[in-house]
């Protein structure tokens, strides 16, 4: 899978994709980020911007640049899926991550500025993202929380899939408490159980703790979460005590 990135700010990428998970699966092959200075696609000027006609506060993206350099990674790359990073997007999830995740190449177009021109978003894009409901500066960071969240479900990326297969909203619910050394922190116990060396006792514990920590704090979770028939029944039970407490 390769992540094809459009950006007016190439360098603010290094840093993250030079570390950790993210380092290793490019350095494997098992994961390619391409960083496109859109600057190389917008002429001698270099100029990516321009006022928006109607008139109005900041500047917004150009058409053209963003138009040449999607012709050139689809030169390569006719399939490439395009995502533009937008605050007016589909909010991102676990599972569109997934979705992305089938994906061979992703283009994903970073705004910046008040935004892109909208004949980009109606002719050029396959879907507009958003990160979240709050406004950012530009694109760069919803592109990089993107290639994160992706590349964690491609195989070999996570040494240990089991931790990718547990964590938090995989099978739609939270993860349940972590605990590590010391068993004991300034009279703050570790629960007993997870000294038991008892595994199923343990499993049992942790599908009940994530089952009361989605109801408690994301219950809309679990009207779609994937239970087993055991986890409803614990659910139910859940539910039960909750109501007579
Ligand atoms: N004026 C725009 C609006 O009201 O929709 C916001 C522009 S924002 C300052 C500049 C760029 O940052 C956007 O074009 C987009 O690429 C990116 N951006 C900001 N917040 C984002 C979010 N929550 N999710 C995805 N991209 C975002």
């Amino acid at each position: 899978m390769t992540f094809h990135i459009l950006t007016i700010f190439p360098d603010m990428f290094a840093s993250y994709l030079g570390t950790g998970i993210l380092k290793r699966a490019l350095a494997s092959g098992r994961l390619g980020v391409r960083i496109v200075n859109l600057r190389d696609f917008a002429g001698k000027s270099g100029v990516t911007d321009d006022c928006p006609y109607g008139g109005g506060p900041g500047m917004v993206m150009k058409v053209g640049p963003i138009n040449a350099a999607l012709d050139d990674i689809k030169g390569g790359h006719a399939d490439a899926f395009v995502i533009l990073l937008t605050p007016q997007g589909v909010k991102l999830s676990q599972g569109l991550v997934e979705n992305l995740a089938e994906k061979k190449d992703i283009v994903l177009i970073c705004g910046r500025y008040e935004g892109m021109d909208e004949r980009v978003a109606e002719n050029f894009v396959n879907a507009e993202i958003s990160i979240g409901d709050y406004i950012l500066s530009g694109g760069e960071l919803p592109a990089l929380v993107v290639v994160d969240a992706v590349a964690r479900l491609l195989p070999g990326v996570v040494g240990d899939e089991d931790s990718v297969r547990e964590d938090t909203l995989s099978r739609g619910l939270l993860k349940y408490p972590q605990y590590t050394r010391p068993a004991v922190f300034e009279g703050m116990a570790v629960p007993e159980i997870l000294l038991s060396g008892d595994h199923r006792r343990i499993a049992r514990w942790r599908s009940q703790e994530a089952l009361k920590r989605t109801l408690a704090r994301r219950p809309e979770l679990l009207e779609s979460a994937l239970l087993a028939p055991e986890e409803l029944e614990e659910l139910k039970q859940i539910r039960r005590k909750r109501k007579g407490s």
